[in-house]
Parts: structure tokens; C-alpha cells; sequence
């Protein structure tokens, strides 16, 4: 399912009445997000007010977007969903599997020839359920949303934390787990806890060298990167009227960086400008006759603090350009007072790359203003010190910038123009032959990410963060102290020459243009559509539906691992090389549980076997219980669980013949995700119940058979003395839920029902 105008005129047709509805539930004027949230109900018209930060509440997404990494394991999902069609227009982006190393050409020649099965997969399950498909080198997923799918007032889910780029276009675009896609692709509710609001006040006007980056390094400074966690980040005033909607997607992109759920901008002139450059002129002139909704009700702008959980103001006029790092996009420090800073912590002030594009900083007017100063270094004679590497967001964005000469700009300075896709922004960047002993050096990106071996592999690449056109300058001067407001640089000739205020396009002036861009559309009818996948492979399997967990299976189990501390969904799934199998559950299992604490030996992956009595790794351990036909528990410790909400977490243990995960609290998303694999997850009645589990211990749900909602589990433990410990064990299963245990998991329920 393409771009769909009818979908948009349905959301805006009954955009006001339910507004209305909710401005007298909630008896005071709306934000803009609350009027989107209360707009996408499942249960449709609003009937009651939530409470922020505390319900829990179904909504129904316009749209979704995966990206190549996380779509893998969602289609494989889906697939087993018995569904035809995808219930809501969904797109599959391939953008994370391809490497810059030489140039695109040859960068994304390699990536078909390695990646090809992956690439056909998602092809062949996209055309087979009505999912748009866009090839390896059409762009970047939100680069390619933004053009082509966000729409003002709109809600969408994507399989990527950086979904809420669309936020630019005034949507609540929110990152998800591939469970929770799914769900929404079945044609199930996706359950949000109701955010709470901050609100951003943007007075004056940027100027001269500051650019929209520096709003989102200045928010990530003041609200650190836990600050927005549980909230929507809405912007207003003059400052952001006066931006463009490309800049108001890199402010929202980079709301990721603080945790926001997400943030977003009210309708304005800029987003007409931008629908109508990107060919979606009915979409502005849907989105004109609903203004009103798309931006908060008049009061609340004018007297945020009563409306807003947390109100922050930015003048705009004196915000100063910034480079955020190194390890943390969140540091900032004013370009020009790098010196210091740098000298004190042992930073090398030296730039050896420059790094423009990525979801964040990859428009036609990032490109544009950062190639104005790239065509001074050739003007004034300069010898660019750092290297170039570019990557456009996407092939409209490529094409246009090559016809309109910006990339030969660059050209000629000797950048890489890398594949249209994420590239170094992912650790996919072919820099060096061995990166863990690669040497201590500095880079500067116009990225949102900027942690260790983010960018290239190497835990001694310093990587800060700025805008393009700021990237470009030191990437020019090859220094991280430079500050083109007041600093001169040496040309060829000798001459001392300083860097111009850096100019641009908002969008092209002979318009956008493109020849391929790279879309698939997928059939009408998919039925006939094979989806192809070979039983050798390594990096895809398709799934079986999991067998239900019996109350027979639940007696007599033995205890994998007791998890002592922090216990994250890297800890149970590690991400780095394990990566390249996402997409097929026997292998990626190979790391279930290896990075998590072993509490009787404060070893990682290094387990008792009960059966032999003899210690190994986890996931060994855990295959030689499942080959005797036994099922295991999994003892955590507090929030366990936390971190991305991938499903890898929850389905590896699931695969593997975990039963029961026994914790004193979990990290909701990862409960949920054992729920929908049809898992037991419990919490301790009594939390030093857990000091209770010992190494050679055997569990016994004695009254399994009357598992209900409400109603907590009581646990044998046998200890290898035989004596025995009585453990209480609640739980949160709902009716609901309780069924998708029953029948193995949600998605087999899901099938069950279609059937
Ligand atoms: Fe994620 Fe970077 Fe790709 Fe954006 S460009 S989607 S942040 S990997």
C-alpha cells in the first residue's frame, strides 16, 4: 500500500468531532498531541480522559514503517498470522544492511551480492501482503517517509527508535518494538501508556551559522538524554514557524536522543511548502481545510505552563552553534570553546572525517547549506585537512542535489558519496581492517548517535555531533577548537581567508526530481507471490508456531540461570555481530542469556547444567534441557528486561524451552513481549524470595491448572537437600492474555481467530 489520500481524508474527517469530544472530557484547550492521541482511539470517539503518564490506552496507527534490520523478524511474525493483507499501509525500508566503504556504486553492488537473501525475503513477503517495498539505495526510512508518507495529524508506529523524525510533519510518529508492529499489521490495538507533555517554546529566529541541529543539541543538553522519557516533546512559537519542515524533522529525529516517546511540530506554512515540493499538494489542501486540529488550541500556546507537564523556552536569536560529544549527544559545548574542554579530557583535537547525512541531516537544504561551504574551501583556496563522506537521505534527495551540481561540490573536495542509507550512522562503515585496535582519533557527523564504536567499530573514535553546514567547516579546518564565526584559516596561497555565513535552499528551486526512486509496489493480489526462503540459510528461518506451555510442563523445572543486577534486552540478546541473524531465531538464540550475570559466580555465560553438573554457557545449557524434554526458569533481579524493545528477547528463551521468567520487576515492554510469546512472566510476592533460589534448584507451579487473572501462582522449590520453599508469585495477565498463553502466543491466537 502506496501513499493513500483516501486514508488521510478518512483520519481528517473525523478529526473534529473527536477533538470536540475530547476538549470536553479533558474540560480545558488541547495540545497538539493530545488532539492527535485523542483522535487515533481504538475504541474510536473518546468517552473518558486519560491520565498522563499513568493509563494505559489502545490506539489504531495510520501507518507503519520497518527498516531492513527489524523488519525481518516482524514479517516473520506476521507470516504466521494467517493474514492476507497487512491491515494497516505498511512500508519495509532497506537501508541498514549496506556498507560504506568505496563509493555507492560499488558499495551497494556488494551489499545486493551480501545481502541478496535478505533483500529477496523482505521483497517477496512485501509483495505478497500488500506491504511497499523500497529497495536497497532508495533512501533512508525516514527520509523516505517524510517525503512520501508522514501527513499533519497523523499517528504511525515504526520498527526503528527513529520514526519520529515524521514528527516534522506534525505526526505522533512513534519507534516500536517488531512485536507491537505486528500486532497492528494483524489489525490488533497498539497499547501505549498515555505520554506526558513538555512543551518547547521557540522564540526569535535562527541566523547565520545556527541551524535547527543546534535547537535539538541545545534541548539534548538541558534535558539530558533520560529527560524526555515517557513524554511527547511539542514545539511552538515564532522560532518554529520560521523553520523548515526538513529542520523540524532533525529536531524531532533527535528526540530518540533524550528518550521522548516522540515530539512534534503544529501545522504551519513550511509543511504546505514541503507536501506541496514533494508531489502530495492534496494532502495540503486536505490538511488546510482541518488547520484548527493540526496545531494546539490557541490558549495553550499562549500560557503553556498550564497545559504542558514541563514548559522549556529557546531564543533562538541567541542560541549559539554547538558540537555535542564525544560518547554522548548530550554533552554539549559552543563551537569555539572546544579547546579547553578537549585539552582537559585528552579529546584529539584533530578531525580526521567529516560525516554529512544519516535520518537526521540528510535533506536538500542540509545539502545545500553545507555544500555552501564546501564550495568556499575551493573558492578561497583551501585544502580541506578531514576527509568527506556523504550520505543522501534518500535518491529523490540524490538525484536532485546531482542535477543541481551540490554533490560535485563535494566531489571535488574528494568526498565519498556514499550509498543513499545509513551506513556509518550504524557501524556500517568499512573504515578500518580491524577496528579494535584501531588508533584514538576525532570525527564530526551531522548524525543523532554518537556512542562508543557507534560510527566505525573503533571504542577510540571520538565522534561529535553538529550541524552540516558546521560539519563541513571543521571538517575543512581539521580542527574541533575551529570556530568559523572568528577563526581565519591558512589557504594554498598563504593567505589568511575565513569562511562565509553558510547559504542555502530550503527545498530545490527548479523542484524535486528523481528517475528511479527505488519503490516497489506490491501486487494487488499477492496470493500467488512465493516468499522465498532457503532452509540453508543462516541468516533466515521461517518461524513454527510455538506449542502451547502445558501445566505438566510447568512441574519439575530446573533453573537456567538466577541474573544478579542489570539485566537489559542486550544482556538476553546481544545486538553487534549477532546482528547479521535477526532474521533467523535457532541461530541468533546462540546468544540467548550470554551477556547476563550468573548470580552464583558473577560469571556471564557460564552456567550449572543439572543434568551433568558440570558449568557451560547458557544457550548449551539451555539446548541440553530441551533435548531431555525439560523446561526452565529464568530468575531476574529489578527492571529486567529493559532497554530496546526488541522480540528477539522474549522469543529466543521462548525457542529455547524457557517457561518462566521468575523477577522481582520487569521492564514492561520485555513483560509484554514474554506474554505475546506465550511465556509465564512473574514478579516476586516477597522480593527476597529471590535470596531463596539456589544453583540446583527444581520449580513446581502447583496450581498452574487455575492460572487467572488476579489470582498469583504459588512455586515449589526443591532444593538439592530436598527441602522444599514455598514461593508466591504475582502476575499481570489479563483474560486476554491468559489466552495467548493458552494457545502458545498471541500470534497463534491471532491465527486461531482469522481461521
Ligand atoms: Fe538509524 Fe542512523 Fe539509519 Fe537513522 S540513519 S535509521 S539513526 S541507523
Amino acid at each position: 500500500m502506496a501513499f493513500d489520500i483516501d486514508m488521510i481524508k478518512g483520519v481528517y474527517a473525523s478529526m473534529g468531532e473527536r477533538v470536540e469530544k475530547a476538549r470536553e472530557l479533558v474540560g480545558k484547550p488541547l495540545t497538539l498531541s493530545e488532539k492527535i492521541l485523542y483522535s487515533h482511539l481504538w475504541d474510536g470517539d473518546p468517552e473518558k480522559a486519560y491520565v498522563r503518564g499513568k493509563d494505559y490506552v489502545d490506539f489504531a496507527p495510520d501507518r507503519i514503517a520497518c527498516q531492513d534490520a527489524t523488519a525481518q523478524m516482524a514479517l516473520l511474525q506476521f507470516m504466521q498470522a494467517g493474514k492476507d493483507k497487512v491491515a494497516v499501509p505498511t512500508t519495509v525500508h532497506c537501508d541498514h544492511l549496506i556498507q560504506a566503504k568505496d563509493g555507492a556504486a560499488a558499495d551497494l553492488k556488494h551489499a545486493n551480492e551480501t545481502s541478496s537473501e535478505v533483500f529477496d525475503f523482505l521483497g517477496s513477503v512485501s509483495n505478497k501482503y500488500g506491504i511497499g517495498f523500497w529497495k536497497p539505495g532508495a533512501g533512508i526510512i525516514h527520509q523516505v517517509v517524510l517525503e512520501n508518507y508522514a501527513f499533519p495529524g497523523g499517528m504511525m508506529i515504526g520498527t526503528d527508535s527513529h520514526t519520529v523524525n515524521a514528527g516534522g510533519l506534525g505526526m505522533v510518529a512513534i519507534g516500536v518494538g517488531g512485536a507491537d508492529a505486528v500486532d497492528v499489521m494483524a489489525g490488533m490495538a497498539w497499547e501505549l501508556k498515555f505520554p506526558k507533555l513538555i512543551g518547547v517554546k521557540l522564540t526569535g529566529k535562527l541566523s547565520g551559522w545556527t541551524a535547527p541541529k543546534d535547537v535539538i543539541l541545545k534541548v539534548a543538553e538541558i534535558l539530558t538524554v533520560k529527560g524526555g522519557t515517557g513524554a511527547i516533546v511539542e514545539y511552538f512559537g515564532p522560532g518554529a514557524t520560521a523553520m523548515s519542515c526538513t529542520g523540524k524533522g532533525t529536531i524531532c529525529n533527535m528526540g530518540a536522543e533524550i528518550g521522548a516517546t516522540t515530539s512534534t511540530f503544529g501545522y504551519d506554512e513550511s509543511m504546505e511548502r514541503y507536501l506541496r515540493a514533494t508531489d502530495r499538494s492534496d494532502v495540503a489542501d486536505e490538511a488546510n481545510k482541518v488547520k484548527e486540529h493540526l496545531t494546539a488550541d490557541p490558549e495553550v500556546y499562549a500560557d503553556p505552563e498550564q497545559y504542558f507537564d514541563q514548559v522549556i523556552e529557546i531564543n533562538l536569536s541567541e542560541l549559539k552553534p554547538l558540537l555535542n560529544g564525544p560518547f554522548t549527544p548530550d554533552l554539549a559545548t559552543e563551537v569555539g570553546t572546544m579547546k579547553e574542554k578537549a585539552e582537559a579530557n585528552d579529546w584529539p583535537l584533530a578531525v580526521e572525517w567529516g560525516l554529512i547525512g544519516s535520518c537526521t541531516n540528510s535533506s536538500y537544504e542540509d545539502l545545500s547549506r553545507a555544500s555552501s561551504i564546501a564550495q568556499q574551501a575551493l573558492d578561497k583556496k583551501l585544502k580541506t585537512k578531514a576527509e568527506f563522506g556523504i550520505n543522501p537521505g534518500s535518491e529523490q534527495v540524490r538525484y536532485t542535489t546531482e542535477r543541481d551540481g551540490i554533490l560535485e561540490i563535494f566531489e571535488k573536495l574528494d568526498a565519498k558519496i556514499f550509498t543513499n542509507a545509513c551506513g556509518p550512522c550504524i557501524g556500517q562503515w568499512a573504515r578500518y581492517k580491524d577496528p579494535k585496535n584501531a588508533p584514538k582519533n576525532s570525527i564530526v557527523h551531522s548524525f543523532n548517535r554518537n556512542f562508543a564504536k557507534r560510527a566505525d567499530g573503533n571504542p577510540n573514535t571520538h565522534a561529535f555531533v553538529a550541524s552540516p553546514e558546521m560539519t563541513a567547516a571543521i571538517a575543512i579546518a581539521g580542527r574541533l577548537d575551529f570556530n568559523p564565526l572568528t577563526d581565519k584559516l591558512i589557504n594554498e596561497d598563504g593567505e589568511e581567508v575565513m569562511l562565509d555565513e553558510p547559504t542555502g535552499w530550503e527545498l530545490p528551486p527548479k523542484g524535486f526530481e528523481v528517475k528511479e526512486n527505488g519503490y516497489e509496489e506490491p501486487q494487488k493480489d499477492g496470493s500467488g507471490v512465493v516468499v522465498k526462503v532457503s532452509p540453508e540459510s543462516e541468516r533466515l528461518q521461517l518461524l513454527e508456531p510455538f506449542t502451547p506451555i502445558t501445566v505438566d510442563n510447568l512441574q519439575g523445572m530446573k533453573l537456567l540461570i538466577k541474573a544478579f543486577g542489570k539485566c537489559t534486552t542486550d544482556h538476553i540478546s546481544m545486538a553487534g555481530p549477532w546482528l547479521r541473524f535477526r532474521g533467523h531465531l535457532d541461530n541468533i538464540a546462540n546468544n540467548t542469556l550470554i551477556g547476563a550475570v550468573n548470580a552464583f559466580n558473577q560469571k556471564t555465560n557460564f552456567v550449572k547444567n543439572q543434568l551433568t553438573g558440570e558449568y557451560g554457557g547458557v544457550p548449551d545449557t539451555q539446548r541440553e534441557y530441551k533435548k531431555n524434554g525439560i523446561m526452565t526458569i529464568v530468575v531476574g533481579d529489578h527492571n529486567y528486561g529493559e532497554g530496546s524493545s526488541r522480540e528477539h528477547a522474549a522469543m529466543q528463551p521462548r525457542h529455547l524451552g524457557v517457561a518462566v521468567v521468575l523477577v522481582k520487576s520487569f521492564a514492561r515492554i520485555h513483560e509484554t513481549n514474554l506474554k505475546k510469546q506465550g511465556m509465564l512472566a512473574l514478579t516476586f510476592a516477597n522480593e527476597s524470595d529471590y535470596d531463596l533460589i539456589q544453583e540446583d534448584d527444581t520449580f513446581n507451579i502447583v496450581d498452574a491448572a487455575e492460572f487467572a487473572p488476579d489470582k498469583p501462582l504459588t512455586i515449589e522449590v526443591v532444593h538439592a537437600d530436598g527441602s522444599k520453599d514455598t514461593i508466591i508469585a504475582n502476575h499481570s495477565y489479563n483474560d486476554a492474555q491468559i489466552k495467548w498463553f493458552n494457545e502458545g502466543s498471541a500470534l497463534n491466537l491471532i491465527k486461531k481467530q482469522n481461521a
